[in-house]
């Protein structure tokens, strides 16, 4: 194949979405993206170049005090009849317009256009971000190469339609359980209901006040819900177990084990296990390049609510944000599409940022 990823293209970040988007890299298929990436930097003078798997790193070495990281991965989530990529005026559609060939685009226009950036910048496009974390580039670079990813400050270019979302809450899910004694349903005296009780787990929930809490300027919303529900033996059975599947969404100012404490609190009285956790992210906006970064995008963060691979960074001491074109309603949606004019915009603003004074 022919890279599609000439000169012209890389000079203009609309093109060059439009080019990465035209490459198809549903997860774990992103050999022949991170190939013309690859190829790219590799002839790119001002760039050292390395690649673990379908993850491409590339950065400068120009001896700067600080160092950040713009990042983007390269995979998309299955294709759903918007392959290749269509125009419809000022909007580009197709899959990973929005999330997030829009965002890893800037990544690649500034490696290649930027050769003297502000601070050293070490740039990466990462295979398997939309699939389970054991595949994840970034999660693997971390294991295989932690150097690679040292730096003052990082950027995830994922969709935020323009604006910073700083930091990220945490998750966990736990199982509250409850237990009766089984019964035959025409002598249900005998026994006693499982799920009956679980009706003071949901009420609780119910009930339940969801925090809010501003950190760094940025407002964040907890949330705790059930999210399944299992019990029940035969129809006519009393049942003697019934799970509820509990889903907390928590702050960054919480620790994981904060976050279990304030579980087993709620639901005080019942079994409780915790199943899966991952920590939040604090915003981390006191850097300086991140304050930096702040100027010139030029409006307030908010707090992101999900969980991204910011908290990657977060985990090894690297304050991160998520900052991209792409509109996150509209990420794995089959109208994904992205607004040119946001692309013209974000990249005006990481110029701004990156770009000798
Ligand atoms: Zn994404």
């Amino acid at each position: 194949m022919e890279n599609p990823l000439t000169p012209e293209v890389l000079a203009d970040p609309v093109q060059l979405t439009r080019a990465l988007v035209d490459i198809e890299s549903v997860s774990l298929n992103e050999k022949a993206i991170a190939d013309c990436v690859e190829e790219v930097l590799r002839g790119v003078p001002h760039l050292t170049t390395h690649r673990h798997g379908n993850t491409v790193m590339a950065r400068t070495d120009l001896g700067r005090s600080q160092r950040v990281v713009l990042a983007g991965h390269l995979d998309t989530v299955p294709l759903n009849n918007n392959f290749p990529s269509t125009m419809r005026g000022d909007l580009m559609y197709g899959c990973g317009t929005s999330d997030m060939k829009s965002g890893t685009a800037y990544a690649l226009h500034l490696a290649v256009t930027l050769p003297e950036p502000r601070y050293d910048v070490t740039y990466f496009f990462y295979e398997a971000e939309e699939i389970e974390s054991r595949y994840n580039g970034l999660n693997l670079v971390a294991q295989a190469f932690p150097e690679w990813l040292q730096a003052d400050f990082a950027v995830l270019l994922e969709p935020t339609y323009g604006i910073v979302e700083a930091g990220c809450q945490g998750t966990m899910r736990s199982v509250v359980t409850t237990t009766g004694v089984r019964a035959h349903s025409a002598r249900s005296w005998h026994g006693v209901n499982a799920i009956h009780a679980a009706g003071e787990v949901l009420r609780r929930l119910q009930t339940y006040e969801a925090r809010r809490v501003t950190i760094d300027g940025c407002d964040y919303r907890e949330g705790m819900n059930a999210v399944r529900i299992n019990g029940g033996v035969a129809g006519n059975v009393v049942p003697d177990l019934c799970e509820v599947e509990v889903n907390y969404r928590f702050a960054p100012d919480r620790t994981p084990a904060e976050a279990e404490a304030h579980l087993r609190e709620v639901f005080a009285g019942f079994e409780v296990t915790v199943t899966d956790t991952a920590a939040g992210a604090a915003p981390g906006l006191d850097a300086a390049p991140a304050k930096e970064f702040l100027a010139a995008v030029g409006a307030a963060p908010i707090g992101k609510l999900g969980w991204t691979d910011v908290a990657r960074f977060a985990a090894m001491g690297i304050p991160a944000l998520n900052f991209g074109p792409g509109d996150p309603n509209l990420a794995h949606h089959p109208d994904e599409h992205v607004e040119i004019s946001k692309i013209r915009d974000g990249a005006a603003t990481l110029h701004r940022w990156l770009a000798p004074a």
